[in-house]
């Protein structure tokens, strides 16, 4: 597969379109290729915002998605939406892949939308995400929003490779009647209650009010321009003013932002890494052999586990 990466810099749609593919092709040339490529567009990365947006389905996810990137495209940006879909192994799956969602936005030229896979690789939901969030990078998109569905291991993923985690929340119910999982609420940087609109509107002010405390509860070093906002997406109310603050928030916090992603880069080579060495033992079936009976061994309890794990580390680096 030929990548045209002179064009894909000047943000030529087919091009970027060409390389997401190879970056999510599971054939080991093609793997190959999109590392060198990855590396080689490196310097053109980094220059965007990068911002998740969590919430479980219905909570307005895309109808905000839509508005942001219309608001966005309106000041002149580009947006790409990357959505994560945890329920679907493959890309395109039903729930995100959906066409029908943001079709506006779909529309505008400066706006780029597609649904990454979720399957279970190397490095997890996330790590082909990333790939794909540099790839829009090198292309010029100057927002990128990362969605995901409120469930699952995707949200600590997805936290680890944007600057900003936003989670959507309804108006009343505590965190478990919303699904909302307490480490989620520790992992974000903002939290939206949406559908704050007719009825609701009292409801998600007292809503604010409660997550405005748990927020300042939670102190963490971790979290950048943390507050807690209301919107009607549908009624496009109050997505200029998420927009400020996430704009104030960069501007305020630019060196907290640039330490938040050599951190995250370490992490990525920490865990690629392990999960590197551990994918050698299972491809190596004397490996595996072994394995299986040191396992054994801790389970007889005949033999300590760190007696066994330097074994396996002493076959997997024998010449
Ligand atoms: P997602 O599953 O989180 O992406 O949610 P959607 O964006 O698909 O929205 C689910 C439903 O809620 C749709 O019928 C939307 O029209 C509706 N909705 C989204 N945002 C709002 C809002 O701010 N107010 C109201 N009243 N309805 C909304």
């Amino acid at each position: 597969m030929q990548i045209d990466l002179e064009k894909l810099k000047t943000g030529n749609i087919r091009s970027l379109s060409k390389f997401i593919t190879l970056i999510e092709s599971k054939k080991p040339e093609h793997q190959k290729n999109a590392q060198k490529l990855l590396n080689e567009i490196l310097p053109l990365t980094g220059k965007s915002i990068r911002i998740g947006i969590s919430g479980t389905p219905g909570v307005g996810k895309s109808t905000f998605i839509e508005a942001l990137g219309l608001h966005l495209i309106s000041k002149g940006l580009k947006v790409a939406v990357l959505a994560i879909d945890p329920s679907s192994p493959l890309s395109g799956g039903s729930l995100l892949g959906d066409k029908t969602r943001m079709e506006k936005l779909a529309q505008e030229k400066n706006a780029f939308i597609r649904p990454t896979p979720s399957s279970g690789n190397l490095g997890g939901v996330a790590l082909k995400t990333r790939e794909v969030m540099l790839a829009c990078e090198a292309a010029g998109y100057d927002v990128i929003l990362i969605e995901t569905v409120g469930v699952g291991q995707s949200e600590y993923d997805v936290a680890n490779i944007v600057d900003l985690f936003s989670v959507l929340l309804l108006p009343g119910g505590g965190d478990e009647l919303q699904g909302i999982k307490k480490g989620i609420i520790e992992l974000c940087d903002n939290i939206i209650i949406n559908k704050a609109d007719g009825d609701n509107k009292q409801k998600a002010h007292d809503t604010m009010v409660q997550y405005k405390s748990a927020l300042g509860v939670i102190k963490t070093d971790q979290k950048i321009g943390a507050n807690v906002l209301m919107s009607s997406a549908l009624n496009d109310e109050g997505i200029k003013e998420y927009w400020s603050l996430i704009d104030k928030t960069y501007k305020e916090n630019k060196e907290k932002i640039t330490q938040k992603r050599k951190r995250q880069n370490q992490a990525w080579l920490n865990k690629l890494f392990h999960e590197l060495i551990e994918n050698k033992v299972k491809e190596n079936p004397k490996l595996q052999e072994e394995w299986n009976q040191l396992n054994n061994n801790i389970l007889n309890e005949v033999e300590t586990p760190l007696s066994a794990a330097e074994k396996l580390i002493n076959t997997l680096f024998e010449k």
